[in-house]
């Protein structure tokens, strides 16, 4: 897989106020590194920047060498997938909601990932199940179904390059637990990077970034970090 290197990097969304100051990190290939630490940090930041939804103000970010900013966005979207905290769905049918990130996917392939990530259950009441059309003129979803439709059309696609962003922060503790195996399975082996809230769900991180101010206050593995609650 790939290796992804957050350089140096510094971003800011207003030129007086600095997001990112000075992010050095790796994520060797096939390894997972988190990102942990208090709402504002800037976590979900570092997502918006290797996905390119924002670019580096500073420093650089690369991919196996190569900077972000010289990939085209069709080639960075296809390698890399996204489960955001905020899933925005299209106006269009759960299907196609799934297999959007891998066109010619099968309708069992489809399914398959919607029973990794329990998507089954609220479909199975519908009363076109997959078929249903969700968003404006359709069927309105929960945050937490709309992160499992995010999820599954993450699991399909396997990405080279896995990007959790709060990814189960919708969902209920049960359905969490369920889903997190799910994602740990897609996470093995592919080079991810997690954001998350809170130190208990990247237990199994290779390493853990705690980030405060925008800046690295702290780094080490689960076990290092435990002291610091
Ligand atoms: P975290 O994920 O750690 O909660 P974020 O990366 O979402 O933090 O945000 C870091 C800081 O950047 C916050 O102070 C937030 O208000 C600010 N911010 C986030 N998005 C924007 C934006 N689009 N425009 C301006 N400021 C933003
Ligand atoms: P497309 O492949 O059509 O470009 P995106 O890759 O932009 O679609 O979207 C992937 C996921 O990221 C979607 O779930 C979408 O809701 C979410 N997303 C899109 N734009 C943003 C953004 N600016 N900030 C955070 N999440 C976004």
């Amino acid at each position: 897989g790939p290796v992804v290197r957050f350089e140096n990097v510094f971003f800011h969304y207003d030129p007086d106020r600095p997001i990112l100051k000075g992010i050095d990190f790796e994520v060797p290939a096939g390894k997972t590194v988190a990102v942990v630490g208090p709402s504002g940090a800037g976590k979900s930041t570092i997502s918006r920047l290797l996905y390119r939804f924002y670019d580096v103000t500073g420093g650089r970010i690369t991919i196996d060498g190569q900077d972000v900013r010289d990939v085209t966005q069709t080639s960075l979207r296809a390698a890399i997938g996204m489960v955001p905290q905020d899933t925005v769905l299209f106006n269009d049918t759960i299907a196609y909601n799934i297999g959007y990130g891998r066109p010619g996917a099968s309708e069992e392939e489809i399914r398959e990932a919607a029973r990794m990530a329990q998507v089954g259950p609220f479909i199975e009441s519908l009363p076109k199940g997959y078929e249903t059309e969700v968003g404006e003129r359709g069927l309105k979803l929960s945050g937490g179904e709309k992160q499992r439709v995010a999820i599954a059309r993450t699991i399909l696609k396997s990405p080279a390059i896995l990007i959790l962003d709060e990814a189960t922060s919708a969902l209920d503790t049960k359905t969490e637990r369920d889903i997190q195996s799910a994602l740990d399975t897609v996470a093995a082996n592919r080079t991810t990077v997690v954001i998350a809230h809170r130190l208990s769900t990247v237990v199994n991180a290779d390493e853990i970034l705690v980030l405060r101010d925008g800046q690295i206050a702290e780094r080490g593995r689960h076990e290092d970090l435990l002291t610091l609650g």
